[in-house]
């Protein structure tokens, strides 16, 4: 059970399905295993349906109208892919805005993932193309980087550590597997962490498995160490 988990805002938001693709995602795999954060977002949409039968339509300009409209059936919506994400344990959902990332060939190689993710990552976490500047730190893109976010598992080798850095902007983190710790605490799978222009860390895998992060980011790492500077230029 996770300890850490997304602010409130933030499921208000993807309860009135005011989220990015990414943020979405990945906002979606957390709820899938945290049963108090899935009430919440129903009790937002509960509320945000509660807000549109008080208001009084016929004093609501016609745009600001269908765009409540169009809210409500955003949250409806989600609210629906998550009822399916979780009801689903075998097949796949074909209904998601996002149908044109699927791809069929996925659909049986990656059921240990979270079931939002079925449709876009073809493998488990072992099997993927990781990419990286050594085996202590690799990376792989996610298909659903958006306008402003861009979405990306990482991997960090059992025992090894992040350069120390701190970020130009906010940076979602949520642990898939194994486990990491910095000075603010230990994270496990399920955990959800804002790192922000304030955070200066440098996460370090636990000893017994590589950790796995699924990360959405709107602006680079700030390398801060000595070695760390020396890798900015190359990280986007
Ligand atoms: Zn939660």
């Amino acid at each position: 059970m996770a300890n850490y988990h997304p602010a409130d805002e933030l499921l208000m938001q993807f309860a009135a399905g005011q989220l990015t693709n990414a943020l979405g995602i990945q906002t979606a795999c957390h709820l899938e295993s945290c049963k108090q954060c899935q009430l919440k977002v129903r009790l937002y949409e509960q509320l945000g349906g509660d807000l549109i039968d008080i208001s009084a339509p016929a004093k609501l300009e016609p745009d600001a109208k269908s765009r409540l409209l169009k809210n409500l059936q955003n949250r409806k919506d989600t609210v629906n892919r998550i009822d399916k994400s979780l009801k689903v344990t075998s097949g796949t959902d074909t209904t998601n805005s996002l149908d044109g990332l699927y791809n069929d060939q996925f659909a049986n190689a990656n059921q240990r993932l979270p079931k939002p993710l079925h449709r876009f990552v073809p493998d488990y976490y072992d099997n993927l193309p990781w990419t990286g500047f050594s085996k202590s730190i690799q990376s792989y893109e996610l298909p659903f980087s958006d306008e402003k976010y861009t979405a990306r598992f990482y991997k960090i080798a059992a025992g090894k550590e992040l350069p120390q850095h701190t970020h130009n902007g906010n940076e979602f983190t949520l642990v898939m597997a194994g486990s990491f710790s910095d000075l603010s605490g230990d994270y496990h799978p399920g955990d959800f962490i804002l790192a922000d222009t304030s955070t200066h860390h440098q996460p370090r895998a636990h000893e017994k498995e590589d950790c796995i992060c699924f990360a959405v980011m709107d602006a680079p790492l700030k390398m801060t160490g000595f070695f760390g500077r020396m890798l900015n230029p190359f990280i986007k």
